[in-house]
């Protein structure tokens, strides 16, 4: 029987903004107080493959929306010896602005997306108020660009992207949000996104404040912890948390990247 292939994982953070506690939580929160949001791009390697997961933002948008730009995601995986350029796999759990605005920095790559997600953004409430705002048109119009040169891969709900790595369409806060689960050394890692901005959204079971169905929401929580080994194994999508808990990827990235496995 085969081995199972097994990555190392790594989380780069790429920008930040301050932020406030009530704006984290659907609702509000009634304790109100600093609470930073981190933007991050994550990769799994091993000596086969090396997949990476979002794409993060441009300096421009970070300029236009006020959110404070370190590096480009593609520098900060360099910095980890991934060099974008070559990277044959790009999942994107959504298209949020967030996560999907630098497709051009990986030329060799195949776009794995929800196929339910990239439709939503092609269709009739797109371009309606408060989706408008959560997407670069750009982005989107990208990726309809490259599915003509077949460089989009479409997912129904799950599939596995190379031996191991499987992705997970979970509901709640887009319309094809997935989460991406990685075999590591300590066991079954899952790369939840924005299932679980924070920790606290799953650890307290309180969804995030940018929903579009509640009840969908808590069943990603749901399923965020069936996929994990356990807590420790489920790593959220935005918080600075993340860098605190796991070590350094290598001598002088500290506050950059860390090796969550
Ligand atoms: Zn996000």
């Amino acid at each position: 029987m085969a081995e199972l292939e097994i990555y190392a994982v790594y989380a780069v953070k790429y920008a930040t903004r301050e932020a406030r506690r009530g704006e984290h939580f659907y609702l509000g929160d009634p304790h109100d107080g600093p609470m930073p949001m981190d933007y991050f791009v994550w990769a799994a390697v091993s000596p086969e493959h090396t997949v990476v997961v979002d794409a993060g933002f441009t300096a421009a948008v970070a300029a236009r929306r006020q959110r404070t730009y370190l590096r480009a995601p593609m520098d900060g995986l360099g910095l980890i010896g991934i060099g974008a350029s070559h990277v044959r796999h790009v999942i994107l759990t959504h298209l949020h602005y967030d996560h999907v605005g630098n497709l051009d920095g990986f030329p060799a790559a195949t776009f794995h997306v929800q196929e339910a997600e990239l439709a939503f953004w092609t269709g009739r409430h797109a371009g309606r108020g408060v989706f408008r705002a959560l997407v670069e048109p750009g982005d989107v119009l990208f990726l309809v660009r490259e599915n003509f040169a077949r460089r989009v891969h479409f997912i129904r709900d799950t599939a596995e992207i190379v031996p191991g790595i499987t992705v997970h369409r979970v509901g709640g806060h887009a319309a094809g949000l997935q989460v991406v689960r990685v075999p590591t050394a300590r066991g079954m890692v899952v790369l939840a996104s924005d299932a679980t901005h924070f920790y606290a959204n799953i650890e307290e079971d309180r969804p995030f404040s940018l929903v579009q169905n509640v009840p969908e929401m808590y069943d990603a929580f749901d399923t965020v912890r069936a996929l994990a080994d356990s807590p420790a194994h489920i790593i959220p999508g935005h918080d600075p948390l993340v860098m605190e808990r796991y070590p350094a990827a290598g001598p002088g990235l500290e506050g950059i990247a860390v090796r969550i496995a």
